[in-house]
């Protein structure tokens, strides 16, 4: 059976040839298969927008109908050359390609550059299996110095099902997109003059972070960490020792002086918690010592790559370090993994996938460590009887280490968690333990981030709950609704008790009828309405309607907030 990668594949030669027909004159780049479809890069004499993808759409299917095989030749490179001497771009394809012969595939009037593997006929290709969607501009090779194309992309899928089914999810995908509740619920916004990728959270935005802290802050705490903060700049020189300015430096932004000296924003927040480790000698009867901060980090992105909360280039990860003896480390990472479920539980995530990622080509350290340290992660994950897959030489050049993405309601994976052991800052750092014997042994070092970062965190919940928080998460847990100006006094009363009762809260007075304000209240997504008038005020209750379940009836309002224990 033909795989449905060749399939793709060969719907971005019939894109490419239904472009020839109706573009003629188009200079022709790449067009690969991808994840649900595949693209084609042009360079049309014109501009297209998005109402010609019908057109061509339409076309693709003429030529599919025409049952167009697709034959492969092996020709000379001087062949090629002549071959597509008016295309630009395949004549650089060709000059890079290494040896004399060239496969080019023949599919209809359309020639290509290809290797393969494609349909033998455009007729094994379904019916209505597949969809352009979109118009975009890509630089060629996708170097910003080079020419802008035109790229089209497409969506293709086994059948005509399996396609619906994809645009059904693609559509429930974007009803939670958390760039568009983002703003529609006023959580945070970007502004152009502030800077691409640098959030600014607004209240509700702001509220819902800060609700994440405080629950992150009391549970670590009970977990035996030690709470830092930490400089958001530091002089290049911790950079250079940290390793970072050598390895890491294309993420990092450049320096920049202060009185004589270079500093840089922090990529990282280890070499701070390493100083502050370092500020003392440790015994043995010190360690473990676990460092929890909520560090701020900023990080270079391309602007092409930027999206939303999920990726900027400044958050503020939920970061800590775990330093131990040798022995303490498998317990540490069995800790570790179970702290890290019961908090991705209480945010609402029960499916994972879990990854352990292996020694890389290049490493820190020496094998024989690296072995040891990848059983202390396996020992831990089978303890906990955890389903896992291996990521042969996935991991980071200083250490094994442990990921886990979480899914969300549309099943869609998120990376989230991650615990990484590092055999490369306790040696540039030279950190010491002293042990029972007096003598001065080096320490292991667990980086781990639980939720990664708040920033990408806060946008998956947005898109896992489509902006309904649980009530404990919500910016505003309640509004109280007075049906007429007699009666917001009374309101007024009622929201001072469930403020003091812990309760975020908003009195609604404003001038509109109460249909308009309960349909408000429906859109901003507030877990509870509060309706208040003559009958609740001569009987001292509220008329509570709940999110999604509507009007629950009349109620006291102390027993309305000890029915609301999560407050
Ligand atoms: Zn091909
Ligand atoms: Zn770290």
């Amino acid at each position: 059976m033909t795989s449905i990668e060749t399939i793709r594949h060969s719907l971005s030669h019939i894109l490419a040839a239904a472009v020839q027909e109706l573009y003629p004159g188009t200079k022709f780049g790449m067009g690969p298969a991808i994840e649900d479809g595949f693209y084609y890069d042009f360079k049309l004499s014109e501009n297209l927008t998005p109402e010609a993808l019908p057109k061509i759409e339409k076309r693709m299917k003429e030529i599919i109908r025409r049952g167009i095989a697709f034959k492969k030749k092996i020709i000379a490179k001087s062949e090629a050359k002549k071959i597509f001497k008016n295309q630009p771009y395949k004549l650089e394809i060709i000059k890079d390609l290494p040896g004399s012969k060239i496969t080019i595939y023949e599919s209809g009037t359309f020639i290509d550059l290809c290797k393969g593997p494609h349909v033998k006929s455009s007729k094994e290709i379904t019916e209505g299996s597949f969809k352009l969607k979109k118009i975009a501009g890509a630089y060629w090779k996708g170097s910003e110095k080079n020419a802008m194309l035109t790229r089209i992309y497409g969506i293709a899928f086994e059948d005509k099902k399996h396609l619906e089914e994809h645009l059904k999810k693609e559509a429930e995908a974007e009803k939670r997109d958390h760039r568009i509740l983002g703003q529609k619920l006023e959580l945070f916004l970007f502004d152009e003059e502030v800077g691409a990728g640098l959030p600014l959270w607004q209240p509700k935005g702001a509220t819902l972070r800060k609700t994440i802290e405080d629950y992150l802050y009391r549970e670590l705490i009970s977990q035996g960490y030690q709470w830092l903060v930490t400089p958001h700049i530091g002089k290049l020189d911790l950079w250079k020792t940290s390793g970072h300015w050598e390895l890491y430096r294309e993420n990092m932004y450049s320096p920049f002086g202060i009185d004589e000296e270079e500093y840089m924003l922090k990529p990282m927040n280890c070499p701070f918690h390493v100083k502050i480790y370092n500020s003392k000698i440790r015994s043995y009867k010190d360690l473990p010592v676990r460092y929890a901060e909520l560090g701020t980090v900023y990080r270079y992105e391309r602007s092409g790559v930027l999206h939303g909360l999920t990726r900027v280039r400044g958050f503020t990860q939920d970061d800590a370090h775990i330093i131990c003896t040798p022995e303490q480390l498998s317990q540490e990472v069995t800790n570790l993994l179970k702290a890290g479920f019961k908090i991705l539980k209480t945010f609402g995530f029960k499916d994972y996938e879990i990854y352990l990622s292996t020694r890389p080509e290049k490493y820190a350290g020496n094998s024989k460590e690296w072995e040891k340290a990848t059983n202390v992660l396996k020992y831990a994950l089978q303890k906990l009887k955890l389903k896992w897959q291996v990521d042969p030489r996935g991991g980071v050049f200083y250490g094994p280490k442990i990921d886990i993405k979480i899914k969300d309601s549309l099943g869609r994976p998120w990376q989230c968690t991650t615990i990484q052991i590092d055999f490369n800052l306790p040696e540039r750092f030279n950190l010491t333990f002293i042990d029972r014997k007096g003598k001065k042994q080096r320490p292991f070092m667990v980086h781990r981030a639980l939720l990664g970062s708040l920033e990408r965190f806060i946008g998956v919940l947005i898109e896992h709950y489509a902006g309904a928080f649980p009530l404990w998460l919500s910016p505003v847990q309640v509004w109280i609704i007075p049906i007429g100006k007699k009666h917001e006094k009374y309101a007024d009363q009622i929201g001072k008790e469930l403020s003091a009762a812990g309760f975020r809260i908003e009195v609604k007075k404003e001038n509109e009828t109460l249909s308009k304000k309960i349909r408000n209240g429906e859109i901003q997504k507030i877990p509870y309405l509060l309706v208040v008038g003559d009958a609740e005020m001569k009987k001292k209750t509220v008329r509570v309607r709940e999110r999604n379940k509507g009007d629950l009836g009349e109620i006291k309002i102390d027993k309305f907030i000890k029915s609301q224990k999560n407050c």
